[in-house]
C-alpha cells in the first residue's frame, strides 16, 4: 500500500512535469530553423556534462559537492521508486537502499540550506529560488523516514506514513514546478542545450575554438523573401539559442566576472539573459526578476514579448545595455550552462547597426570611416606607414613568398602603438627572421565593425584581407595585435583564408627558446601580466607572455584575475567608441586589480590594452609592452 501511494504520486507528478516541458518546448521552435546534429548531440551529451559543465563547476568545491549530492541522490531514488513500482511492493532492502539514497540527498539539501540562507551570496537570484532547499528537504526529509520505516518493517501508523508521502508529492511538485519555471531549469533545459549547442566546439570534444559569429547571408538566397538582418525580436533568435537562453539557472556568476557590471555600466549578463527569456512569453514584463538588476536601472520597467523589438529605452534591453559590452567572453567562460552571451550580443548589434543605423556615439562616424577608406580613423593607409620611414621595411608583393608576414592591424595608426611595433620589428631584424609587410593593401582586419553588428563591411574587409594574402606565399603570419590574430585565424577561415597565425609573444618566446635572442639585461622588476580577452580567453594562450616574462627575468605577480579568468581592459567589442557611462571606467577597475599585486609594473600584449591602460590617470603601475620589454632586457646582444 505504502510502496504503490508513493510509486504513484511520484510517477504522477513526473508525468505532469513532462507535460509542462512538452507545452514549454513550444517556445523555442517559434525561433529561427537551425541545423543540429541531434544524434551526435545526444551522443556528446555526457561527455559535456561530466568533463565541460563539471570543470565549471567544479571552481567552487562546495557547490559541486552540493551537486553530486543532491543530483546523485535524487536520481538514484527514482530508479529505485520506479524498480518497486515495478516489484509492485518492493523488498526490504529496496527500502534500505531507498533510504541510504534520500539521507545522501538529504545532505546536499541541507548544504543547498547552507549556502543560500547562510551564504548568501549577493549574486545569487532569490523569489521562488528561495524555495529551493524547502523543496529538496522536503521531498528527502519526509521519505527518508518513511524509508526507514519500511525497510525495518513498517512500525509508523500508516496515516503518518501517507502524510509524509503527501508532503513528499508537493515537494516534488515543486522542484518540477522549478524544472519548468525557477530553480530546476539546468536540469533538462540544460541538458538539452549540451546537446543542441549552437558552437559545438567550444566542448572538449569539439575541433577547436571556432567563433560563434558565422557569416551573415547579406542577400536571400534564391527565390526566398529577404530575411531581416540580425535579431529585432525574441523569435528572430535560432530556437537552439532560445532554448540555450532557457537553461540560464541565475547563479550569477556571469555577473560577477563581468568588467561592465563591476565598473557599475547598465549591463549585468544574467539579467540580459534573463530578459531574453522572459522575452520570449507575451505581454512580457521583469518584474518577477529577484536578482540584482543592470546597475543604474529599476526592475518593472521593461515590457516586450515574442514578437515585439527586444532593444528600446522601454523595451525589455536598453540600447545603453546592449552597447556596454566589450565582448570579452568573461561572462561565457563561467557560464555553468555554457549559454553565449556575445554571439546574443552580437545578433542584436547586427540588426540595430544594419536595419536601424542606430549605432551611438562615435561608433557610428568610426562605422562611415572604415566603409570609405579602409581604416576606423579614416585616414589614408599609406599614412599607418610613416612611423616605420626609417627602418625600409621590406613590401611582400602580390606572388612574393615570404618566411613570415608582420599584420600591424589599424593599432599602427597610433603614437603609443608605433613604439611597441618599432620594438618588434627591431627585435625581428636582432633574431634574423625574414619577415615583409603587406604595406598600404594591408586594410582593417574587421574585428570591430563586425562585433559592432556591421557585417556588411566587416565581410568586405575579410573578403578582401583574404585575396590579396592568399595571392602571396607565406609560411606565417605574426602580429601583436590578439583582435586581428583572432580574426584572422578563426574568422577569416568562413572566406577562405587558412594561414598559421601566431602572436608576437609566442614568435618571441619562440626565438628567446632557439638562442636567435639572449637575454643580457634581466628586467628585474615586479611585473604583472594584464592578460588580452581576445588572446587568453578567445584563443587559449596563457603561458606563451609568462613563460616569456620569466625568460626575460621579471619577477612576475599575478592578478586575482587572471589567465583564462582575466577581466577585460574595457577595450574590446567598439566598447570605446559606444561609449556608455557608468559609475567608473573599465580600465580603472582593472588597474586597481594591478596596484592590489604592488607590481612596479603592468606587461600588455594588445594595442587596445596599452592604450586604455596607460589611460588611467593617478598613481599607477607603468605600463609597458611586452615586445619593448624584451628589446631592453636583449639589448646588446648579437
Ligand atoms: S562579454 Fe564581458 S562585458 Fe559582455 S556581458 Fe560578458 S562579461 Fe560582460
Ligand atoms: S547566464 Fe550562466 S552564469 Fe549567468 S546566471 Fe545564467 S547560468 Fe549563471
Amino acid at each position: 500500500m505504502i510502496a504503490t501511494a508513493l510509486t504513484t504520486v511520484v510517477l504522477a507528478v513526473l508525468a505532469i512535469g513532462a507535460a509542462l516541458a512538452a507545452w514549454q518546448s513550444r517556445r523555442w521552435l517559434a525561433g529561427r530553423p537551425a541545423t543540429v546534429g541531434v544524434v551526435a548531440g545526444l551522443r556528446a551529451l555526457p561527455g559535456r556534462y561530466l568533463v565541460d559543465v563539471h570543470h565549471v563547476v567544479g571552481r567552487t568545491p562546495f557547490n559541486a559537492r552540493f551537486h553530486a549530492l543532491v543530483a546523485g541522490g535524487f536520481l538514484a531514488a527514482l530508479v529505485l521508486l520506479v524498480a518497486m513500482g515495478v516489484a509492485i511492493g518492493g523488498s526490504r532492502i529496496l527500502w534500505l537502499l531507498l533510504a541510504v539514497v534520500l539521507a545522501v540527498m538529504l545532505v546536499g539539501a541541507l548544504m543547498v540550506r547552507h549556502r543560500r540562507r547562510v551564504l548568501r551570496p549577493r549574486e545569487l537570484s532569490q523569489g521562488r529560488f528561495s524555495r529551493l532547499p524547502l523543496s529538496l528537504l522536503g521531498f528527502s526529509g519526509s521519505l527518508l523516514l518513511v524509508a526507514l520505516d519500511q525497510s525495518l518493517g513498517g512500525v509508523m501508523p500508516e496515516a503518518l506514513a501517507l502524510a509524509l508521502i503527501a508532503v513528499a508529492g508537493v515537494a516534488l511538485a515543486d522542484l518540477v514546478w522549478g524544472v519548468w519555471k525557477g530553480p530546476l531549469k539546468h536540469a533538462v533545459h540544460g541538458a538539452l542545450h549540451l546537446a543542441f549547442h549552437p558552437r559545438p566546439a567550444r566542448f572538449h570534444d569539439g575541433k577547436g575554438r571556432d567563433t560563434g559569429l558565422k557569416p551573415l547571408p547579406l542577400a536571400p538566397m534564391g527565390d526566398n523573401e529577404p530575411v531581416a538582418l540580425g535579431v529585432e525580436r525574441p523569435v528572430d533568435f535560432a530556437w537552439n539559442r532560445l532554448l540555450g537562453f532557457d537553461a540560464c539557472v541565475q547563479c550569477g556568476r556571469c555577473e560577477t566576472a563581468c568588467p561592465a557590471y563591476a565598473a557599475g555600466l547598465p549591463l549585468n549578463p544574467k539579467k540580459l539573459v534573463q530578459d531574453l527569456v522572459v522575452a520570449m512569453d507575451g505581454q512580457a514584463s521583469d518584474a518577477a526578476y529577484a536578482g540584482n538588476p543592470h546597475p543604474g536601472r529599476g526592475v518593472g520597467k521593461a515590457h516586450g514579448g515574442a514578437a515585439l523589438p527586444l532593444i528600446g529605452a522601454d523595451a525589455m534591453i536598453h540600447p545603453d545595455t546592449l552597447w556596454s559590452c566589450t565582448t570579452c567572453r568573461a561572462c561565457v567562460q563561467e557560464c555553468p550552462m555554457m549559454i553565449e552571451h556575445v554571439d546574443a550580443v552580437v545578433d542584436l548589434r547586427r540588426f540595430q547597426t544594419l536595419e536601424l543605423g542606430a549605432t551611438p556615439g562615435k561608433a557610428a562616424v568610426m562605422l562611415e570611416e572604415l566603409r570609405a577608406t579602409d581604416n576606423p580613423g579614416g585616414r589614408a593607409l599609406a599614412r599607418r606607414w610613416d612611423w616605420a620611414a626609417d627602418l625600409s621595411l621590406p613590401r611582400l608583393p602580390a606572388g612574393g613568398s615570404c618566411d613570415t608576414l608582420l599584420w600591424v592591424g589599424d593599432g599602427a595608426f597610433d603614437l603609443r602603438v608605433q613604439r611597441s611595433l618599432r620594438a618588434l620589428v627591431l627585435l625581428l631584424r636582432r633574431a634574423g627572421v625574414e619577415f615583409a609587410v603587406l604595406g598600404d593593401e594591408e586594410l582593417d582586419c574587421g574585428d570591430v565593425a563586425r562585433r559592432l553588428g556591421d557585417e556588411a563591411t566587416f565581410q568586405s574587409l575579410a573578403t578582401r584581407n583574404v585575396a590579396t594574402l592568399n595571392a602571396r606565399r607565406l609560411n606565417r603570419i605574426v602580429t601583436a595585435d590578439p583582435h586581428a590574430l583572432h580574426t584572422l585565424r578563426n574568422e577569416y577561415p568562413a572566406f577562405g583564408g587558412n594561414w598559421t597565425i601566431v602572436h608576437h609573444t609566442a614568435l618571441l618566446l619562440e626565438l628567446i627558446t632557439a638562442g636567435a635572442l639572449t637575454v643580457t639585461k634581466p628586467v628585474g622588476r615586479s611585473v604583472t601580466f594584464h592578460d588580452p580577452c581576445y588572446l587568453g580567453r578567445y584563443n587559449g594562450e596563457i603561458e606563451a607572455p609568462r613563460v616569456l616574462l620569466d625568460a626575460i627575468g621579471v619577477e612576475r605577480r599575478e592578478m586575482l584575475r587572471s589567465g583564462l579568468r582575466s577581466s577585460c581592459c574595457g577595450g574590446g567589442g567598439g566598447a570605446p567608441l559606444t561609449d556608455v557611462s557608468g559609475e567608473r571606467r573599465i580600465p580603472d577597475v582593472r588597474m586597481e586589480h594591478a596596484r592590489e599585486t604592488g607590481a612596479s609594473m603592468v606587461a600588455v600584449a594588445c594595442p587596445n590594452c596599452a592604450l586604455m591602460l596607460e589611460g588611467v590617470v593617478g598613481p599607477r603601475p607603468e605600463v609597458a609592452e611586452i615586445a619593448e620589454l624584451v628589446l631592453a632586457a636583449t639589448e646588446t646582444a648579437r
